[in-house]
C-alpha cells in the first residue's frame, strides 16, 4: 500500500519544454512580456533580452539535467540534424562554469558542407547559420537543451525544410488577413495554419529484424513471399493491442508528454503488426517539429522494448503501405477556425470564402501537391489500391456539395436538419449523425471543419506538404483579396466570387471511390494529372506557375527552387541505388548459397536413395527446380547490378533518376519474383533470413 502519488499525464505533461508557464516563472515581467510578445507575432527575440532568455533557459535545463546545448534543424535529408556544444566555460583557475549567451541562444554556425545543397554551396563557402525559430520551443532531451532552428547558408539561400515553411506561414497568414478585413475583421492579428498528423508504422521484433539486412538498410524487405495470413480477415484494426505493443506505447507516450507532444490517438492499423499513433492539431511548425520526434522516439524507444519500429511507407509487399494524414486548418488568433462551416453555412459567405480558396489552390496546383508528397517508398502506395491514387482530387460530402451547387447557381442553401439514427435499443443513445461521412478513398477530404491531406508517407517531414499547402492557399486568398478589397456588399460579391471560383474549378470535386479504375478514366476526361512517379513529380518544379508562385509569396527564389530539384531528384536516385546494391548483396551472399546448400542436401539424399533402389524421379524434379531458380536468379542479379551502374553514370540528374525509376526498380521486381518463388520451397532451418510469417506475426 504505497502513498506515493501517481504521476497522471497532466502532472508529467511538457515537464522537459521551456513553455509559456516555465517563461513566466523563470523570466522577469518584462522580459517575459517582451518573449510572449516575439513568439505570438513570430519575431525575431529582441536582442537587449536575449541574454536574460539565455541564462534563464540555461538554468531552467541545467536543472533538469542537461551539460549541452544543440541547434537542432532539418536539413534536405529529410531528418533532423544536431550537434551538441557543453555550457562549460573555463575560468583559467583550472575551474570551469556554466555559460550560455544571447548569441548562442539565436544563431549557430554548423559547418554546411556536409549537407545536400542541390548546388547552393560550394565546399569552399562551407559556412551554414542556424536561427531560433521563436515560435518553436525549446526544450531538454537526453541531456542536451535542444532549440529548434532553420538553417541557411552564408550567403543566405536556405538550406532546410523548416525556413520555407516559416516563409508560406507568413504569407498565408498575411493574405487570409486580407481577405478577413474585406468582411470586417481587421483586428485579427495572426492567421495560422493548424496541423495533426495521423502516423502509422510497424512493430516487429528486434532480433528478428537485426537479421535483414534489408530492413536495416533500406527499411522496408526487398523481398518476402506472401505468408499464409495476411490482412484478410481483418482482424488486426482496432484489434486487442499485444502486451509488448502496449508496453512500449506506453513508454512512448510518456515520453511524447514530457516533450509537451500531445500524443492523443492509438490503435492497431490494418496490416498485421501495424499501428497509428495521432497528436493533436499544433501551429503548422510546431507540428513539424514534433512529428520529427515522435518518429525519432518511435524508433528509439521501440529498440529499448526489444522491437524495431519499421517506418518506411511500404514495409512488407503485399499488405498495407504506412501513410500520414496531414489534417490541415485555419486559425485566427482569436480562436476562430476558418474552415468550420458553422451551423448554417449557406450564412456564411466568409467561409464560403475559404472554402473556395481551397479548392482553386488544389485544383490549379495539384502538380505541387502531387510533388509535395513524391518518395521513393511512397511510389509503393499512391495509385496501389490501398492508398489514394495519384491523382489529387477533393471529397467535400453532402452538405458542402449541395452549399458549392446553390453558391453556383446564386440559390440561397439551407442546411439539411441533422439527422438522428434511432439504434431501436432502449439502452443505446440515440445519435446526431455528422453531416458528412466518411470518404476513406479521397486524397484531399473535407472532415467537419478541416481538410484531410492524405497522400503523404509515413517517412516525409510533413514541412514539405505543409509549406506547399499554405503557399498554394496564400496564393487563392491573394487573388481573392484583390477582388474583394474594398467592395461595397461584402457577402454578395463574396458568394458571386465563389460562384465564379466553384465552376471554374468543380472538375478536382469527386465524392466517389478514389481507388476504382472508372475514376482514373473520369479524371483523364476531365484533365486532371495522374502523376505516377515520383521521378514525373519532381519536374513540377520546373513548371513556369510554380516557380511564379514560390517567388511572388518569397517563399523560395529560383535558386533554392533549383537546388530542390537537384536535391529530390539526387535523393532518389540514391535511395534506389542502395535498395539494388542491398538487395544483389543478400542475393549473392546469402540466398544464392542458401539454394546451393539445399541442392547439396537433396542431392545427397537423391544418391542414397538411388543406392537404396527408391525411384528418385519426383525428388530430381525438386532438384532442378531449386537450381533453375539459383540459376535464373544468379543471372537476374548480374542484371540488376548491370542496370544499377548504367543508370549511376548517367551524367545528369534526371535522366539518371528515370533510369533507377524505369530499369532498376522493374530489375529489382523481377529478381525478388523468382526469390519468392525460392523462398517457400527451402526448408525453414536453411533459408537464411526471417520470412513474412515470423516478422508480422512473431512479436
Ligand atoms: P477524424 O475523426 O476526422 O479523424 P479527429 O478529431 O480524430 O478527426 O482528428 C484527427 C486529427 O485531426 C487529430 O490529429 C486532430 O488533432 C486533427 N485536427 C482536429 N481539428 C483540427 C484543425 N482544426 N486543424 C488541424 N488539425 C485538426
Ligand atoms: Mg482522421
Amino acid at each position: 500500500m504505497g502513498n506515493e502519488k501517481v504521476q497522471t499525464p497532466a502532472d508529467i505533461f511538457g515537464k522537459y519544454v521551456f513553455s509559456d508557464a516555465v517563461a513566466k516563472t523563470r523570466l522577469s515581467k518584462a522580459t517575459y512580456k517582451s518573449l510572449k510578445k516575439t513568439i505570438e507575432l513570430g519575431a525575431p527575440l529582441d536582442a537587449t533580452i536575449a541574454d536574460e532568455v539565455a541564462a534563464a533557459i540555461k538554468e531552467w535545463a541545467v536543472d533538469l539535467g542537461a551539460t549541452h546545448f544543440t541547434h537542432w534543424f532539418l536539413p534536405m535529408t529529410g531528418l533532423t540534424a544536431e550537434k551538441h556544444d557543453s555550457f562549460i566555460s573555463p575560468t583559467g583557475d583550472g575551474k570551469v562554469i556554466l555559460s550560455f549567451s544571447g548569441k548562442e541562444l539565436i544563431k549557430g554556425e554548423p559547418d554546411a558542407s556536409s549537407f545536400p545543397s542541390g548546388g547552393l554551396r560550394e565546399t569552399a563557402a562551407a559556412r551554414g547559420y542556424t536561427a531560433w525559430d521563436t515560435t518553436s520551443p525549446v526544450f531538454v532531451k537526453e541531456g542536451s537543451l535542444y532549440i529548434p532552428t532553420a538553417f541557411f547558408s552564408y550567403t543566405g539561400e536556405i538550406l532546410d525544410k523548416k525556413a520555407p515553411l516559416l516563409r508560406a506561414n507568413e504569407a498565408l497568414d498575411k493574405q487570409a488577413r486580407r481577405v478577413l478585413a474585406a468582411f470586417g475583421k481587421d483586428g485579427v492579428k495572426k492567421v495560422t495554419s493548424t496541423v495533426g498528423p495521423e502516423q502509422e508504422y510497424f512493430i516487429v521484433n528486434r532480433d528478428l529484424y537485426n537479421q535483414r539486412l534489408d530492413l536495416i538498410l533500406t527499411g522496408r524487405t526487398l523481398f518476402g513471399a506472401q505468408p499464409p495470413k495476411g490482412q484478410e480477415l481483418d482482424d488486426q484494426y482496432f484489434g486487442t493491442l499485444r502486451t509488448k505493443v502496449v508496453e512500449f506505447m506506453h513508454d512512448l507516450d510518456k515520453q511524447l508528454w514530457e516533450l509537451g507532444i500531445t500524443s492523443k490517438t492509438k490503435h492497431n492499423e490494418v496490416a498485421p503488426a501495424q499501428h497509428e499513433i495521432a497528436l493533436i492539431f499544433d501551429p503548422a511548425n510546431v507540428a513539424v517539429d514534433h512529428n520529427q520526434l515522435v518518429l525519432e522516439l518511435l524508433q528509439k524507444i521501440a529498440e529499448q522494448h526489444g522491437l524495431a519500429a519499421l517506418i518506411h511507407e511500404k514495409p512488407f509487399a503485399g499488405v498495407n503501405g504506412n501513410g500520414k494524414h496531414i489534417n490541415w486548418s485555419l486559425s485566427t488568433d482569436e480562436g476562430e477556425n476558418l474552415l468550420d462551416p458553422t451551423d448554417d453555412p449557406g450564412k456564411n459567405p466568409q467561409f464560403v470564402i475559404f472554402l473556395a480558396a481551397v479548392i482553386k489552390a488544389v485544383d490549379e496546383y495539384a502538380d505541387l501537391l502531387r510533388l509535395s508528397v513524391a518518395s521513393a517508398g511512397n511510389d509503393h502506395r499512391l495509385g496501389a489500391n490501398e492508398a489514394p491514387p495519384a491523382i489529387i482530387s477533393i471529397f467535400v460530402g453532402e452538405e458542402l456539395e449541395g452549399l458549392i451547387g446553390a453558391v453556383e447557381d446564386g440559390k440561397t442553401f439551407t442546411s439539411p436538419d441533422a439527422k438522428t439514427t434511432n439504434l431501436a435499443v432502449t439502452s443505446l443513445p440515440v445519435i446526431t449523425e455528422d453531416k458528412t461521412d466518411r470518404n476513406r478513398t479521397s486524397p484531399f477530404a473535407f472532415t467537419g471543419n478541416k481538410f484531410e491531406f492524405r497522400m503523404c508517407g509515413s517517412y516525409a517531414n510533413i514541412a514539405g506538404p505543409a509549406f506547399i499547402l499554405n503557399t498554394i492557399v496564400a496564393e487563392a486568398l491573394s487573388q481573392i483579396a484583390d477582388k474583394l478589397e474594398g467592395s461595397k456588399n461584402i457577402e454578395k460579391d463574396a458568394l458571386a466570387l465563389a460562384s465564379e471560383i466553384f465552376k471554374a474549378h468543380k472538375r478536382v470535386i469527386f465524392n466517389g471511390n478514389g481507388y476504382s479504375d472508372e475514376w482514373v478514366a473520369e479524371a483523364e476526361k476531365r484533365g486532371l494529372p495522374n502523376i505516377k512517379n515520383t521521378v514525373l513529380a519532381i519536374k513540377a518544379f520546373l513548371v513556369e506557375k510554380n516557380r511564379a508562385v514560390f517567388e511572388k509569396h518569397g517563399v523560395l527564389v529560383g535558386k533554392e527552387i533549383d537546388s530542390r530539384y537537384e536535391i529530390l531528384l539526387e535523393n532518389y536516385s540514391k535511395i534506389i541505388n542502395i535498395e539494388a546494391l542491398t538487395l544483389v548483396d543478400i542475393t549473392f551472399r546469402q540466398l544464392v548459397p542458401a539454394a546451393f546448400k539445399y541442392a547439396k542436401t537433396l542431392s545427397d539424399s537423391i544418391a542414397s536413395f538411388k543406392a537404396a533402389g527408391v525411384d528418385v524421379k519426383g525428388n530430381v524434379t525438386y532438384l532442378e527446380k531449386v537450381l533453375g531458380l539459383a540459376k535464373s536468379i544468379t543471372a537476374k542479379a548480374e542484371a540488376l547490378k548491370g542496370a544499377t551502374e548504367a543508370a549511376g553514370n548517367l551524367e545528369d540528374n534526371f535522366d539518371s533518376a528515370l533510369a533507377y525509376r524505369e530499369k532498376v526498380v522493374s530489375a529489382m521486381e523481377t529478381l525478388r519474383e523468382d526469390i519468392d518463388t525460392l523462398e517457400p520451397i527451402v526448408p525453414a532451418d536453411i533459408w537464411p533470413v526471417p520470412v513474412y510469417t515470423d516478422l508480422l506475426f512473431k512479436i
